[in-house]
């Protein structure tokens, strides 16, 4: 089955990001509402042509806590990605609201169970764990999205990379690993960990504003210390969980299956939370801020 821009009646935009603009589209073949993603790429027909056939696997992505796949295509130089759409968008959003510690858990169950599918269902490093990336519908279910399926996107991709907040583990910044090629799945479990102080506490954790420039902030990102979880505000478990994910010698952080041994997992797995309370309480107080400030 071919999907393709005809077929799309474009709805709204649902944000943007640095290569290009994600609408809300209306798929009228299926009548299904999908999120269409748009990557502007100066790329040759070729190596466009490279990106929508490694994408292909992603029909085979099947998972409750990985966002579903439709199908690509490549317009002018532009790829065209489109995903199921998760009505209260991403992380980012909902967490200006505070988040209690039993949400907070069962957000990084989801995520490390995705990231768990990825690598041994696809064997793939996600590459981009960061809460823009992160997405949550109108049932309280979280998934993830951006995963690098494709090497040549994720070729493509690292060329014109220019982020001012990095999530990039230090090994990725200094050493035999760094640069796009040495990545690996260790690098993810440490943007996990920076990910999930930064919905706890409600802002990026390394403090931007204090550095001058990128160069600073990868340079505290190498030598200084890793930030850590509010101890005050959190329990004991979770803020062992997100040291141990934030060990700055990638060689000793831990693998997907032992993060989810660790207590704090154990809990988040049988404990009975309502997220989709959660979810919609937080998507209100999102509604509520972008209508005053608009
Ligand atoms: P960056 O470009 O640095 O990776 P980003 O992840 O925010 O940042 P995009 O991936 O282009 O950039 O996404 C832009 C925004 O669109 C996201 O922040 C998210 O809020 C929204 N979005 C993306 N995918 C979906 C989706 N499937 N359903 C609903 N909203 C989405
Ligand atoms: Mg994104």
């Amino acid at each position: 089955y071919k999907i393709s821009m005809t077929q799309m009646e474009v709805l709204g935009v649902l944000g943007r990001g640095q290569y290009g603009v994600v609408h809300k589209v209306f798929h009228k073949p299926t009548k299904v509402t999908m999120a269409l993603k748009e990557i502007r790429l100066e790329l040759n027909q070729r190596a466009l042509q490279q990106i929508i056939m490694e994408l292909d696997v992603l029909h085979k992505a099947r998972s409750p806590y990985i966002v579903d796949f439709y199908g690509a295509f490549f317009s002018e130089s532009c790829v065209y990605y489109s995903m199921e759409y998760m009505d209260f968008g991403s992380l980012d959003r909902l967490y200006p609201a505070g988040i209690p510690e039993a949400v907070l858990a069962k957000i990084t169950f989801a995520v490390v169970r995705g990231l768990q599918f990825l690598k041994d269902e696809l064997n793939i490093i996600h590459r981009d764990v960061k809460p823009t990336n992160i997405l949550v519908n109108k049932k309280g279910e979280v998934k993830l999205c951006d995963f690098g399926v494709s090497g040549e996107l994720n070729k493509s991709l690292a060329k014109t990379h220019v982020g001012c907040q990095s999530y990039m583990a230090p090994e990725r910044i200094v050493g035999p690993g760094s640069g796009p090629s040495g990545y690996t799945i260790q690098s993810d479990v440490w943007s996990l960990g920076l990910t999930i102080i930064e919905v706890a506490i409600g802002r990026f954790p390394y403090d931007n504003s204090g550095f001058a420039n990128v160069f600073d902030q990868l340079n505290a990102i190498v030598h200084g210390d890793a930030p850590t979880l509010p101890a005050d505000r959190y329990s004991d478990m979770a803020c062992d969980f997100v040291a141990q994910c934030l060990n700055k010698d990638s060689k000793t952080r831990p693998t997907y299956q032992q993060l989810l041994d660790h207590e704090w997992m154990k809990h988040a797995e049988s404990d009975d939370v309502d997220m989709q309370d959660w979810a919609e309480r937080a998507h209100a107080l999102f509604l509520a801020r972008t209508s005053k400030s608009s």
